[in-house]
């Protein structure tokens, strides 16, 4: 069997230091020295996936080609490794108990008192190693969620103290996330935050390998001999995480200061040649870009861009192919009007409609849609985004004006929007959407066509409601293209307009396949299509 490393992080005085893109980027240095990494996302909280919560709660679910619901950070592992997630790849309290108490209830501990240790730590080690012997990866990153000292976090440090304990020493790396604020009125860097931080990891029985500390500036070699000391770790394996401009030139800074040389010598690992020079051009053409380009988010969680992270990525992966820098303008459309939209549109050379639920905002994103396409202004529709386009349209262009989405309207004379047969009979609302990836058939000659260079395609799915072919025919009479089935003909994947330089929709979520290393098609085209809007006018 595969000599498997683990390289537990976790994160230590405040939360939001970016633990996800320190795991991610950490990520990249070792698949670009030739390793085969994968990363495992530890969620503390008790729901069993992130599915039913609010992004309000919990930012943006994140959808897996084999249709789980994930925490968003997966989407980071995606982007900045190249690589495709699964099921495995997240785990959760609530999912680590349910499994424990099926197992209970099944009589499958014969009779003992199922407790925390063994039971639930045992559990959090298998989901450990599964995600080793599932992927046969070298090299296993895991992400404990929260911050030290958190009560629903002590199972998960409790389990990687006893999985240390069954490996051998240069198998497992634990790396403490921690922040080394400079306090200006002393002109000084801290260090006692992170002592009392390691203080209750060492309480917890973890003692840090490695110490990866968020600053604003270089810490001095006297400050990294003090945290050294009083954390019990080489100075050397005190590393700066200095505060960049983007989280793209986060793991060029790490290599600058040869973060993962100090991993790969902790886990007795060879070196080989790193190879970031791809990554490297990207960032740092993107970096030198001046133009910039307006384009509207409307939306209902425009306060809490977390809701919207993929697309927020999906859009930076197009600007470096177009060489353009993408300014979103955050709309929330329960403040579109029919008198201000000018006012709030005029300026912006492309309107995307994101996903969502819930019939508040949904007026709203039908005039700024019904503005996009009389201005003629590019139109990007995902998911929700293609739902009220077709109503839009329905309403305004086929003249039934009550047409709906019985999501919004169940009275409705006109659902061009409905429940999807296979979701009638569903009453649980955790994992019953449809998700995850599908395929779908290109129409030939269209945007989208264009935009794929493909006829076959596959996209990842996360919704109940759907196009109701019983108004297929008269919206397309009336202009609309129907560019996107599923392979059986039966289900509308994506919508363009006839008469519009570039109005396009799609039922799936493009933004979960963009990538650092290549933007997702439509996306890229969406960009493209703003840039000659710009020009024309
Ligand atoms: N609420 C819509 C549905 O369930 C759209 C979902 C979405 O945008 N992800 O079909």
């Amino acid at each position: 069997m595969k000599n498997t490393k683990y390289i537990f992080f976790t994160g230590g005085v405040v939360s939001s230091l970016g633990k996800g893109i320190a795991c991610s980027s950490l990520g990249l240095l070792l698949k670009s020295r030739g390793y085969h990494v994968t990363v495992l996302k530890l969620d503390p909280y008790i729901n069993v996936d992130p599915g039913t919560m609010s992004p309000y709660q919990h930012g943006e679910v994140y959808v897996t080609d084999d249709g789980s619901e994930t925490d968003l950070d997966l989407g980071h592992y995606e982007r900045f490794l190249n690589t495709e997630m699964a099921s495995y790849n997240n785990a959760t309290s609530g999912q680590i108990y349910y499994e424990v108490i099926q197992k209970e209830r099944r009589g499958d501990y014969l009779g003992a008192t199922v407790q925390v240790i063994p039971h639930i730590t045992d559990a959090i080690n298998e989901k450990i190693t599964g995600v080793g012997d599932k992927t046969g990866a070298d090299i296993v990153i895991v992400e404990i969620g929260g911050t030290v000292g958190d009560i629903e976090s002590l199972p998960f440090l409790e389990a990687i103290r006893q999985f240390r304990l069954n490996h051998a020493l240069e198998d497992t790396l634990v790396v403490h996330l921690t922040l080394v604020p400079f306090i200006a009125g002393a002109n000084e860097l801290k260090t006692k935050p992170t002592q009392h931080s390691v203080m209750r990891l060492r309480e917890i029985g973890l003692q840090p390998d490695a110490l990866l500390c968020r600053t604003d500036r270089l810490l001095p070699a006297g400050v990294k001999q003090k945290i050294g000391l009083f954390c019990n770790v080489s100075s050397e394996a005190v590393i700066d995480a200095l505060d960049v401009q983007t989280i793209y030139e986060v793991p060029l800074q790490y290599a600058k200061v040869g973060f993962d040389q100090l991993v790969l010598k902790k886990l007795h690992l060879d070196k080989h040649r790193l190879n970031i020079r791809n990554w490297r051009q990207k960032v740092e053409r993107y970096a030198s870009v001046n133009k910039h380009i307006p384009i509207a988010i409307c939306g209902k969680y425009v306060e809490l861009q977390d809701a919207y992270k993929s697309i927020m990525a999906a859009f930076v992966h197009a600007g470096m192919e177009n060489h353009v820098k993408v300014d979103l303008k955050w709309i929330n459309t329960e403040t579109l009007l029919d008198g201000n939209l000018e006012e709030k549109l005029g300026d912006v050379a492309g309107i995307l409609v994101p996903g969502g639920f819930g019939e508040r905002g949904i007026e709203g994103k039908l005039r700024a849609i019904r503005y996009a396409r009389e201005k003629k202004l590019p139109y990007f529709g995902i998911c929700l985004g293609l739902q009220t386009a077709v109503i839009e349209f329905a309403r305004h262009v086929l003249g039934k004006k009550r047409a709906n989405s019985t999501e919004f309207d169940p009275e409705t004379p006109d659902p061009v929007i409905h429940l999807m047969e296979t979701q009638k009979a569903i009453h649980d609302l955790g994992g019953t959407m449809r998700l995850g990836a599908y395929p779908c058939k290109i129409r030939p000659g269209t945007k989208a066509h264009q935009a794929y260079g493909a006829l076959k395609v596959n996209e990842r799915h996360r919704h109940r409601y759907e196009f109701n072919n019983e108004y297929r025919q008269a919206l397309e009479r009336a202009g609309m293209i129907i560019s996107g089935l599923s392979p059986d003909g039966k289900l509308v994947e994506m919508i363009e307009l006839a008469d519009h330089p570039w109005f396009v929709a799609c039922q799936f979520h493009p933004e979960l396949k963009s990538r650092v290393a290549k933007a997702h098609p439509l996306f890229r085209e969406f960009v493209a299509a703003a840039l000659e809007y710009e020009q024309k006018k």
